[in-house]
């Protein structure tokens, strides 16, 4: 009885919350403090996947979702990010029935690496992907191997793993765990023999603790890697990137099957193998997934078209206190074969907390936007002064910068149209304040 009246709680909660255009937590955090064991009492699909990790989660979850969808599944999953267990109990009681039963054939749920371990802990998820684990919102998480401890813990032994191959920190989890699904990258044009980036967390082997040795690094700290303390080493990947055509834009897994990248770049391979991997565990065929997974453009893309007064620009969202995340931005703008002013926007460094930790800026690969088709860059928001120390030692000539901390100031500049295209990148929590200066196109695959 207990159960069937929280769960039409959060249903009504869960309208309600709709029509004010409310977060899906608050819901399930009530519902969690009326019957703390809810998520114990319902009955799950016989397929559900937990997606986690430091950046990718609510892209492979996306595409995994709308793949199965298209072939007909009906599928569970947070389309909103709500990925703490309150926005996870709001979802599977929005979907179950009066008996508890979660009407879907398929669970998918995107996880917070920090949360999961709470989750998990009433009920199992029958697959756990986990998609890399870098520096994320250190304020609040910490270290990424103390983030490795937290959800070895939410990990049961009834779980198949599906594991970033090349990531040491993440592939460390299937060690002696047979069964374990593995996706990664084979060599290609853009792998390098030395890490580029500002850190290496992954120097070090998770397992012993011994310096390990890598034959090729596709970005950060993944790649081809052995310890010269213990047996570890990349294992083989069941799901295998064997060509990388990074000017025709397209991947080719196990040598087989084509995927056109709706995002140029190396980061997104990584969560398309992923999503690649858990479409054949649900049971369509490869050839099939690799069809519907290219060109995929998300609803929660990542680079939008904007015009300012006749100028043409891009938003792309990256996360602040994630200096990969902002490594991809980056690398998308400095692929682009035309004259250019990037704005760089950091006003508030996170929308859940303040803080004014700026230690992040020098992890971030600033020094790819050092090319000739930059010609202007604008340091904005309330640490624009920072921004402008990090920058002073990219290489970039001074001449090129401009600190403005006004947004008010940076907005008016928009309109200074020079002949360049408008590149601007910023984080979640400070894009409104773009949007609310441009005039949004929307989302692109492009
Ligand atoms: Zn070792």
């Amino acid at each position: 009885m207990k159960r069937f009246l929280v769960i039409w709680m959060v249903k009504l909660l869960y309208f309600a919350g709709n029509l004010l255009g409310k977060g899906t937590s608050l819901p399930g955090g009530i519902a969690l403090k009326i019957c703390p064991d809810i998520l114990k009492r319902l009955k799950l699909p016989k397929l559900v996947v937990a997606v986690t990790g430091s950046n990718g989660k609510t892209t492979t979850v996306e595409m995994i979702a709308r793949t199965l969808e298209k072939n007909g599944l009906r599928v569970a999953w947070n389309e909103g990010g709500s990925n703490q267990i309150e926005g996870v109990t709001t979802l599977l009681c929005r979907r179950a029935n009066a008996k508890g039963e979660v009407q879907a054939d398929v669970c998918i749920l995107e996880s917070d690496e920090r949360y999961a371990r709470h989750t998990f802990s009433y009920f199992t998820p029958t697959h756990f992907v986990v998609t890399n684990l870098f520096r994320d919102q250190m304020t609040r998480n910490a270290h990424p191997k103390w983030i490795a401890d937290l959800i070895g813990e939410a990990i049961s032994e009834k779980t198949t793993l599906v594991l970033n191959a090349d990531d040491p920190l993440v592939a460390k989890f299937g060690k002696d765990r047979p069964g374990t699904v593995y996706f990664g990258m084979a060599e290609n044009i853009e792998s390098t023999k030395e890490p580029v980036g500002c850190y290496q967390d992954h120097a070090f082997c998770p397992v012993c603790g011994q310096r390990m040795e890598y034959e090729y690094y596709q970005f950060a700290g993944l790649g081809k890697y052995s310890c010269f303390g213990c047996s570890f080493v990349t294992p083989p990947a069941d799901v295998l990137v064997t060509d990388y055509d990074p000017v025709g834009e397209t991947i080719e897994i196990n040598g087989t099957d084509r995927i056109r990248l709706a995002f140029g770049g190396r980061y997104f391979i990584y969560n398309l193998c992923a999503a690649y991997a858990v479409c054949q565990l649900a049971g369509i065929s490869g050839k099939q997934a690799a069809s519907d997974l290219s060109d995929l453009v998300q609803k929660n893309g990542r680079v939008a078209a904007f015009e300012v007064a006749g100028r043409e620009g891009m938003l792309l969202t990256a996360k602040h206190e994630n200096s990969v995340s902002y490594d991809q931005s980056l690398e998308y703008v400095s692929r682009q074969d035309e004259d250019m002013t990037v704005c760089i926007l950091v006003d508030a460094i996170s929308r859940k907390y303040f803080t004014g930790e700026i230690s992040w800026l020098w992890d971030v690969h600033f020094e790819k936007l050092n090319t000739p088709r930059v010609k202007k860059v604008l340091l904005c928001g309330r640490y624009a002064f920072d921004l402008a120390t990090r920058f002073s030692f990219t290489g970039i000539s001074e001449e090129k910068i401009e600190v403005i901390p006004s947004l008010e100031e940076m907005g008016r500049r928009f309109y200074a149209e020079d002949g360049t295209k408008l590149y601007v990148i910023t984080c979640f929590s400070d894009k409104d304040k773009i949007y609310s200066r441009v005039h949004a196109l929307g989302a692109t695959a492009k």
